[in-house]
């Protein structure tokens, strides 16, 4: 028997039964790990259940322990939520269940994926002829973009990795950022390039990578170079000062990546494109769509300049995959996955739905509402924002009288986070801890920024008077 409409109506009331409570229920999770075992981790039938059961149980067993972070007072980490429209073709997506992996496999998929990838490349401002491939998140964008380097920097001096592999090659220098984001890192070990290889640039108290300390990296290397930086600090939202940096690497002969998980879509608007000046010249950047674009998980972008480095990098042949000639795109030759979900096709509808000026509006939007976050907490004795909040970022630290700050400032954050109006989470900035509140929601507006900033402040109150 089909019942295949009346399940999926039961999905659809559940999904909008979900949309509905995001806005009112807690933000945070109702049930422990204990509870949620207790109801998950239920025994594997012999025969089966009938479908509806199975998805009822689910969303009763989950529900608990859903975060609502799709939600519009969410400012944990750098999380973004769902547009209803990247919701609706996320749905379409998994319906029509293409392998997007080759042309000949969905070739639909195939001409959205390039069609997107036009769209990001001009709503940035980068060259229409760079490589793009959309890969699971702001990591695999790293790791595809490293992997182009690498392959570049050693066909520079000779050396074909793809066919020789790194065992006895010429030592790579890696030359990061102090503040570089952990993903590089694991980037980088994923590419057989270990921590002997790294050096760490100094950066200035914004996270911001120094021009001159860079020179003087620069000038201790001999061989090939890799220079990463960042668009968007994930604690400050800092941009490195590419203007600057990137000439210095060049002169040198290195290759220059960005990593602008959220941050590059700076490039976007008119009103803060200033701070990723010169970021154009560099050689490849790696960015999120599921971040700040709104779109569900999971989506990130590689970028390369020279296309052809970004396809030695990742490009494979196999006698069986009919692999187009060229005119055609093949998705494999752009992304380290085989098989893979049609996860640009959310993105596509997102950017159509919004264009050029509803992107613009959407940053613009978020880090008003960062800004209008600083504010509303300033003006508090004791509140201190520790960061210049240039985007969607800002750094929080509490202070009182007879009290040790960072401990303070853990208390005040746990408390928010019981408190369930909002969530967000703290970090380490410069050695001293602090809240962090990222912005990066379609739906939050000025009034749950205010709520927010209410809830905050209670929580700064109860705990400065509790005894402890
Ligand atoms: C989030 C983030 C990443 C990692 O992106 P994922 O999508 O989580 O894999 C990398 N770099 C920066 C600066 C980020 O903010």
């Amino acid at each position: 028997m089909d019942n295949t409409a009346e399940l999926l109506a039961l999905a659809r009331r559940l999904a909008l039964q979900t949309l509905k409570s995001l806005p009112t229920r807690p933000v945070h999770a109702t049930a422990d790990v204990h509870q949620l075992r207790s109801t998950i981790r239920v025994p594997l039938t012999e025969s089966g259940l009938a479908p509806e059961m199975v998805l009822e149980q689910l969303y009763e067993a989950a529900d608990p322990g859903i975060i609502a972070s799709a939600g519009p007072r969410y400012f944990g980490f750098v999380i973004g939520g769902t547009y209803p429209i990247a919701i609706a073709a996320d749905w379409l997506t998994t319906i029509w269940d293409q392998n997007s992996g080759i042309y000949s496999t969905s070739p639909a998929t195939s001409v959205i994926e390039e069609t997107t990838a036009g769209y990001v490349l001009d709503l940035l401002g980068l060259p229409s002829t760079a490589g793009v491939g959309f890969v699971t998140g702001g990591q695999m964008a790293n790791f595809t973009c490293l992997a182009a380097a690498r392959h570049s920097v050693l066909r520079s001096v000779g050396w074909n990795v793809e066919e020789r592999g790194l065992s006895g090659a010429p030592r790579v220098n890696i030359l990061l950022p102090a503040e570089a984001h952990v993903t590089i890192h694991s980037s980088l070990r994923l590419l057989g390039f270990g921590t002997d290889s790294i050096t760490y640039v100094p950066c200035d108290d914004q996270g911001r990578m120094i021009p001159d300390e860079l020179a003087k990296t620069l000038a201790g290397c001999s061989g090939p170079i890799i220079v990463t930086t960042q668009a968007g600090n994930v604690n400050s939202g800092s941009f490195d000062p590419l203007a600057q940096l990137i000439p210095l690497a060049h002169e040198r002969g290195a290759w220059v990546h960005v990593d602008g998980a959220f941050g590059l879509w700076a490039a976007a608007t008119e009103t803060r494109r200033a701070l990723v000046e010169g970021f154009r010249q560099a050689d490849s950047w790696a960015t999120d769509a599921h971040k700040w674009m709104n779109v569900p998980y999971d989506c990130g972008i590689a970028i390369v300049s020279d296309a052809a480095a970004h396809r030695a990098a990742m490009t494979l042949s196999a006698a069986y995959l009919e692999q187009t000639a060229g005119v055609e795109r093949d998705s494999v030759d752009w992304v380290p996955d085989f098989s893979r979900r049609a996860r640009a096709i959310p993105l596509y509808t997102v950017l159509r739905f919004l264009g050029r000026a509803g992107v613009a509006a959407l940053i613009e939007r978020c880090c008003a509402h960062a800004t209008q976050f600083a504010a509303a907490l300033e003006t508090e004795e004791g509140v201190q924002t520790l960061n210049d909040v240039v985007l969607n970022q800002v750094l929080v630290r509490f202070s009182a009288e007879g009290r040790e700050s960072d401990t303070l400032t853990r208390e005040v954050i746990r408390r928010v986070q019981q408190d369930g109006i909002c969530w967000l989470s703290g970090t380490t900035w410069q050695g001293q801890a602090a809240m962090r509140i990222s912005v990066s929601n379609w739906s939050t507006s000025e009034a749950d920024v205010r709520m927010s900033a209410e809830a905050i402040l209670s929580a700064f109150h109860v705990v400065r008077n509790s005894s402890s």
